[in-house]
């Protein structure tokens, strides 16, 4: 998962589908390829004249987008982050697909259990969080994923944004 950001007036930014970029220049396309963990985000130009990444042109119409990466379409600035929010849903089974298993409890993630398939590496963690008094907190039990350092945060915040650029310098 990815999310892409609009500079606007007044050191803000906004986040925006992917599907800005062509609107704002038919020429310039982002386009999503690969699943889980070897997911990406790729911007194709066929004008490159319009579009620049981290300051430069983008060598043969076509480039992989990083993690902090900054676009520049005509005068608009844009950043991609390759980060999503982690989300808790009901884990069910799809056809096909194989039963996970937590990696911090070793337990198997079971249809109905409350879960969170984490968005940097695509492993589902128990997340369960019942009235009832039952919890099995594996996904926030540390502070990051214990693969790939996604935040385990569930706030619902980004993890960063371009402000937090700013601010680091
Ligand atoms: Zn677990
Ligand atoms: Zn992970």
């Amino acid at each position: 998962m990815s999310s892409l950001f609009r500079e606007m007036p007044g050191d803000a930014w906004e986040s925006v589908p992917l599907e800005v970029l062509s609107q704002m220049i038919p020429a310039v396309r982002l386009v999503r390829f690969g699943t889980g963990a070897d997911a990406g985000v790729a911007l194709l130009a066929r004008n490159q004249a319009h579009v620049s990444v981290n300051g430069q042109p983008i060598a043969g119409g076509l480039h992989v987008l990083r993690h902090r990466d900054e676009v520049l379409l005509g005068r608009q600035r844009f950043w991609f982050s390759a980060e999503s929010t982690p989300v808790v849903t009901v884990y069910q089974l799809r056809e096909g697909e194989r039963r996970p298993t937590c990696p911090v409890c070793r337990g198997q993630v079971k249809d109905g259990e409350q879960a969170v398939r984490c968005p940097g590496c695509d492993r589902w963690f128990h997340q369960i969080d019942n009235a009832e008094g039952r919890r099995k907190t594996c996904w926030t039990y540390a502070a990051t994923c214990r693969f790939c350092r996604h935040p385990t945060s569930l706030s619902g915040e980004r993890a960063w944004h371009p402000g937090q650029e700013e601010n680091n310098g």
